[in-house]
């Protein structure tokens, strides 16, 4: 079942988002990965795009584990997939036990206090606990000799983990000696808990290190269309967001658009100034960082400054009437791509799907229902 799309308003941009592409996404990691259990990251609302939308549409495709960052999203997801192992990324927070055993959210215990805590609030009765074991990420996760004491104390039994895992840090970079690094760390946590199914990959280590695929892989960025190894771009895109046209203008050679007015026409100019602006989460720089948009397939520069509500586009170059009031500008989508975008606006694809607002039209295509 799709979401209700919000009832056509005067929205200025709508985002399109293409199920049918999202799920084609999962099946192909699902094949790479060879084996290894293929589960979807859906943590960021999933990553934008709606964890009403995502989850349905992942689980008609077949996955059947599910990443969220927080114990709210993980509700979420719960409601959506009654049975699917569920575990919660970000760190356990004493006083949440009865709520993840209520929901049966698995806690990912990223230290000793963290798993004295889930053991003293569930009381040893709750098993499934995911155990995180830092390998150099140094951002969460237990210690190795931490990890080690664990697994030599009584604890361990009391605990039940279903899944041992770690990070990886550089994987979009495959020749940084860090990845082999981890992977070695990795194979030594791994041997503390034997018959603890492991996890390691990220999408970059899903489709950039067979070596780290272990028994489950863990997603995220790919599934949405965007980027996660340099340089490659592999997955079908499922975001589009495109800007409706408000105004046409001729600006003669020497006027100045927008604010700072950073663009001067060098020549007669068209421009469509269209609805889209830094509130809706596309980003002011992406105007001074040269970014593109499209009509019809045809690629158009910005011209001048991003502002709140409003992007402008030198049309000039397109044959008269090939754009008018009320027509849309495609920003992000299937001729300029999220992580093109993202660069020319100084961050990665993962801020800016995250960062698309609540403004927007949201439409949902390729649904299972049609
Ligand atoms: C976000 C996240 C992932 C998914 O990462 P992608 O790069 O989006 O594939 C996997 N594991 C953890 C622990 C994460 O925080």
């Amino acid at each position: 079942m799709s979401p209700p799309s919000l009832p056509p308003p005067a929205a200025g941009g709508r985002l399109t988002i293409d199920l049918a592409a999202f799920a084609a996404n999962w099946r192909d990691l699902s094949a790479r990965a060879r084996g290894a259990e293929v589960a979807a990251v859906v943590k960021g609302d999933a990553y934008g795009i709606g964890i009403e939308a995502a989850v349905p549409a992942l689980l008609a495709a077949g996955c059947r584990r599910f990443f969220t960052a927080l114990p709210e999203e993980g509700l979420r997801v719960r409601a959506l997939a009654p049975d699917a192992p569920v575990t919660v990324l970000g760190s356990f927070v004493a006083g949440q036990g009865a709520l993840y055993a209520r929901a049966r959210l698995r806690p990912v215990l990223g230290s000793l206090a963290e798993v004295d805590d889930w053991l003293a609030e569930t009381r040893g009765e709750v098993e499934g606990a995911v155990l995180h074991v830092d390998t150099g990420m140094n951002r969460l996760g237990m210690s190795f000799a931490e990890a080690a004491a664990l697994a030599a104390s009584p604890a361990l039994a009391r605990l039940g983990p279903s899944l041992v895992m770690s990070h990886l840090a550089v994987a979009d970079t495959p020749a940084h000696p860090l990845n082999a690094l981890q992977l070695e760390r990795f194979s030594a946590v791994r041997a503390l808990f034997p018959g603890v199914p492991a996890s390691l990959a990220n999408s970059a280590g899903l489709l950039g290190h067979a070596a780290t695929h272990a028994d489950v892989a863990r997603p995220g960025i790919a599934l949405y269309g965007g980027r996660s190894l340099a340089g490659a771009d592999p997955m079908r895109p499922v975001v589009t967001l495109e800007a409706r046209v408000l105004q046409l203008r001729e600006v003669v050679v020497g006027e100045g658009i927008g604010y700072g007015a950073a663009f001067v026409a060098t020549r007669p100019s068209r421009i469509a100034v269209a609805g889209v602006g830094y509130a809706d989460g596309y980003h002011r720089m992406a105007g001074d960082g040269g970014a593109e948009a499209a009509v019809a397939g045809r690629r158009v520069p910005l011209a001048g400054r991003v502002s709140m509500d409003l992007v402008a586009v030198d049309v000039t170059d397109l044959p008269p009437g090939a754009v008018r009031r009320g027509d849309w500008i495609e920003l992000l989508g299937a001729t300029i791509p999220v992580d093109e975008v993202a660069a020319r606006s100084g961050t990665i694809g993962y801020e800016l799907l995250t960062g698309l607002g609540r403004r927007l039209e949201r439409r949902y295509v390729g649904g299972t229902d049609g």
